[in-house]
């Protein structure tokens, strides 16, 4: 494998002495094989691993899983789908036809001499269009098969064929280990040679030999060593190093943040060994995130699997997040948490010791061998999922905070042994008799963990001389023993696990607030406070916020649910949407006393600050100071300082004050967000076609997906408009399209774009503009702006749609006269914004005007014909402008026309929202395309 690209350098002309020597590159073995061995004796000797009481409790916080949406297909339904276990011979023999396939592959595909879209022919097109089909629609296999009957013509191979085609192409074969039937741990390295689970006892294979469950994992190093061989993508793959400018003072990337910075110029180390190169001291050296996140295959599950993804930082922003770029490492299965995470890591850590010394690979930019060498830099995800991962006790522990060791408290005399961290204790029973504790904590001087002290208490409780010792300590420190990935010289802790401020946001803070208005909120009335909204008037809100739906574009995001009936159909991304939009408009006087809605609207504010694309460091210490102010102020308003009240103040409120450090530390917080791996849990979820071997069919489309996206990464652009299996669009300037009519124009009309189009013909008279006019001008009925841009759509031309999801409203800016109220000044003209209805789009063709430097018809203009919304109040700092009436209409350049806004009807009014300046649109463009 590691030579997989010598034949293709000699394809493309390398000298013959650098091909005789490749191996000069590759990772030394004695190298690899000693770090292994420091590395397992550091993470697995000492005190044995447990499975703990905590690792049984669901995580009270994150019980909703927001990408688990109902699955109604293929018979698998809500009623009572109990998870079943993989039985005996439950991975069936033509689970891994894709795995068998690879061993009939020949040396043929390693000297084929990879990779460029020129390479692949057109009957492997033929062969991956069908791959591409079934793998992107979730096809059954059934129905699969059923094709080549339907259409007869087509010479369509069977899927085995095409899979091993696909696989072929591909250039990588996942690795398939064997793991405890209860998911306890995957016999990997210390335990490879194990024939029972040490956690729980069950015997790891069948009757028949077989192993009873299995995890596959898809190795990194082929992948990215393919990606460098393809020009288009190792063009791409060179932002990190070229495309981003780190400017001292300001976070806009990974890049710009205080560990990544630290990196630099550091010596990379292995187990024991430093290495001669720096971090990042080549071009092509890759930055690493990994995520996870518990998963629940059915609803009404809580986590029952463990997606394991990379986001490559070399990457451009714009397309990271891309499920073509998002790179699955497999899945590790449930029903129950893992008892040794660490132990499904293994096949990765192995691969990153590699990475860190170095694999032999071909850059197709150079044309040239190198060392190819990645780093993991940070690892984000859930709660659960993260606390695993840094093997620490979690929302349960004594200090349940990984950035911080802020003591739980529980709530006195109650059967509820959940641990809460208020900042604010000096009420409870137990902080007033110890003399000892703290009273109130400071949110500006938290106790900040360290990384020295971080793995001086992980190695304190792994080498405990008593299973007891190790246990007190372990409770003390909320460290449970030393994580795997402590070992990477590439990783801080706990810095290098930001909070995910997708679940803290949207799945935790803005739940909970919810639940806190209407008060649902566990068992609570509203204690002295006054913040219950009454249910008449939450559900108003419920109905306006459904409505809302009609009136907000589909590329605003998923039509938001009604807040008061439909808790089942929130998602983060419906929750962010409400909360930024939405709610400040519907909550408006609503609440009995303003102080609710304005620390509703001051976390809004800084949640709008956290996402811009640049922030500086005197913008970040605002968002710190705005971030502990509000957990004060919340404290105050809801948690009222009662230790009976203890429930308002979750871990994931107290997160919040980590988030200013974090930017600063990590980067920005879409960096480390949840949101790519949400969307690849949504890729997943129509895979599970067996309730019974849910995740037999989940490592299957986990394979078959991650080649698709591979296949579209190594092959280039014609490979992927090829695959997309979507009609090929060329887009110049603004483009035009939909239903298009000959429309005659009458008289108004005719002055109001003789008006418009003297502006731009300045030096013209009217009246022969008026001329030159034809009779009947073309209308279109849909405009889309360049470079994955807004499409907006022309009343007049707009037929009913379904989802009738208004895209008809946009923003725009024209030129005003500043002094347009006085007579007697100058003409001073700047640009203004303006909202409205587009209602007419013109293409108009006028004909040569000779006299007036015209000799020939001019280029064609396209005007829009938008009848402005009178604003009659905006709040620019949330981009709300509210506005009861129409005004006049407007004919203008298309040029003009900015974006497509969505608008709210709150009671008599209409609120417009404009979501252009949001980071999200900038992030999640150009996946959405096919809905408009
Ligand atoms: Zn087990
Ligand atoms: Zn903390």
């Amino acid at each position: 494998m590691e030579y997989m690209y010598t034949a293709s350098a000699q394809s493309a002309g390398q000298s013959c002495s650098t091909a005789r020597t490749p191996a000069l590159l590759d990772a030394p073995e004695d190298v690899v094989a000693a770090a292994t061995v420091v590395v397992q004796d550091r993470v697995w000797q000492g005190q044995p691993r447990r499975t703990t009481v905590e690792d049984d409790i669901e995580d009270e916080d994150e019980l909703v899983q927001s990408t688990a949406h109902p699955f109604n297909d293929d018979g698998l339904s809500d009623g009572e789908e109990l998870l079943m276990r993989e039985t005996p011979g439950g991975v069936g023999e033509d689970d891994f036809e894709a795995i068998s396939v690879w061993d009939q592959l020949t040396e043929s595909f390693v000297r084929a001499g990879l990779i460029s879209g020129n390479d692949l022919t057109e009957q492997d097109l033929e062969i991956l269009r069908p791959f591409a089909l079934k793998v992107d629609t979730h096809m059954s296999g059934k129905t699969f098969a059923k094709l080549p009957f339907a259409f007869p013509q087509s010479r369509m191979d069977s899927w085995k064929t095409i899979q091993s085609r696909a696989a072929q192409l591909s250039g990588f074969e996942p690795e398939v280990y064997d793991c405890c039937i209860g998911s306890c741990m995957a016999y990997t390295g210390v335990y490879e040679h194990e024939s029972i689970c040490p956690f729980c006892q069950e015997p790891r294979r069948d009757a028949h030999g077989r192993a009873r469950q299995r995890f596959v994992y898809l190795p990194v190093i082929p992948r990215l060593k393919a990606q460098h061989a393809n020009r288009e993508t190792a063009t791409k793959l060179q932002y990190r190093a070229q495309g981003h400018l780190h400017e001292p003072g300001i976070i806009k990337d990974v890049m710009d943040g205080a560990h990544y910075r630290s990196l630099l110029g550091k010596k990379v180390s292995v187990g024991e060994q430093t290495l001669s190169h720096h971090f990042f001291e080549d071009a092509r050296d890759t930055a690493f995130g990994l995520s996870s996140d518990g998963f629940a295959p059915f609803k009404r599950r809580s986590k029952t699997a463990w997606p394991l993804i990379l986001i490559n930082y070399n990457l451009p922003p714009e397309i990271r997040m891309h499920l073509d770029n998002i790179m699955g490492l497999g899945i590790i299965p449930g029903p129950k948490k893992p008892a040794d995470f660490d132990s499904f890591l293994w096949p990765l850590m192995q691969e990153l010791l590699r990475l860190a010394i170095g694999v032999h690979a071909y850059d197709a930019l150079t044309d040239a061998f190198f060392a190819l060498r990645a780093y993991l830099i940070l690892v984000f995800g859930d709660i659960p999922a993260i606390s695993m991962i840094m093997r620490m006790k979690g929302h349960n522990g004594a200090c349940p905070c990984r950035m911080c060791s802020i003591r739980g408290i529980s709530i006195p005399n109650s059967r509820n042994n959940t641990l809460y961290v208020p900042l604010h204790r000096a009420n409870h029973p137990d902080v007033r008799n110890d003399p000892t504790a703290v009273r109130v904590y400071d949110s500006g001087s938290l106790p900040l963990r360290t990384h020295e002290q971080f793995l001086v208490h992980a190695h304190e409780v792994q080498f405990a001389r008593t299973g007891a010792e190790a246990e007190r300590l372990a409770k003390d420190y909320g460290i449970k023993g030393i994580p795997l990935l402590s070992t990477l010289s590439s990783l801080s802790f706990p810095g290098s696990f930001p909070y995910d401020f997708m679940h803290l946001i949207w799945e935790n803070v803005a739940k909970n607030l919810m639940s806190l208005w209407t008060g649902q909120y566990k068992g609570l009335d509203c204690g002295s406070g006054d913040y219950v909204i009454e249910s008449s008037v939450w559900d108003a809100i419920g109905a306006a916020s459904a409505e809302a739906g009609d009136y907000i574009p589909y590329v605003f995001g998923p039509r938001p649910p009604n807040v008061a009936s439909d808790k089942a159909s929130w998602t983060a991304d419906t929750r962010s949407f409400w909360m930024q939009y939405i709610g400040p408009v519907l909550l408006e006087r609503r609440f009995k006393h303003r102080r609710y809605y304005d620390h509703f609207v001051s976390l809004v504010k800084l949640i709008k600050q956290c996402l811009k694309f640049e922030l500086t460091v005197p913008e970040i210490d605002d968002i710190r100071v705005g971030l502990q102010r509000w957990v004060v102020k919340y404290e105050e308003l809801y948690y009222q300082y009662s230790p009976e009240r203890l429930p308002t103040c979750p871990l994931t409120i107290h997160a919040l004050l980590h988030i200013a450090d974090s930017i600063l530390f990590a980067g920005p917080v879409w960096a480390s967000w949840a949101f790519p791996m949400e969307r690849y849990c949504g890729a997943l979820q129509p895979a599970i076609r067996s309730r019974r071997f849910p995740y037999a069919s989940l490592n299957r489309y986990v394979v078959d997906q991650a080649r698709l996206a591979q296949i579209k990464l190594i092959y280039g652009p014609r490979a992927r408009t090829q695959l997309a299996l979507t009609p090929v669009r060329t887009l110049n300037g603004r483009h035009v399209h939909g239903s298009h009519t000959r429309t005659q124009l009458d008289r108004g009309i005719i002055d109001k774009i003789v008006g418009s189009l003297c502006t731009r013909f300045d030096t013209i008279p009217p009246n022969v503009i008026r001329r030159s006019l034809p009779q009947e001008v073309d209308e279109w009925g849909k405009v889309r702006i360049l470079n994955d841009g807004d499409t907006m759509r022309a009343a007049a031309m707009d037929s009913p749609r379904d989802d009738k999801r208004d895209a008809t409203f946009v923003r725009y800016e024209v030129l005003v006269d500043a002094n347009a109220r006085y007579r007697n000044r100058p003409v001073v003209l700047q640009p203004s914004t303006f909202f409205g209805q587009l209602q007419h789009i013109f293409e108009i063709q006028l004909s040569a005007m000779p006299r007036n430097g015209y000799p020939h018809p001019p280029p064609p203009v396209i005007l829009a014909a938008i009848q402005t919304c009178t604003i009659q109040r905006s709040n620019t700092e949330l981009d709300i402008h509210h506005y009861s009436r129409m005004g006049g209409t407007d004919y203008v350049d298309i040029q003009t026309v900015q974006c497509v806004v969505g608008r709210i009807k709150d009671r008599s009014q209409y609120a417009v929202i404009d979501r252009s300046g949001s980071l999200s649109r900038a992030l999640f463009v150009g996946e959405s395309e096919d809905q408009e």
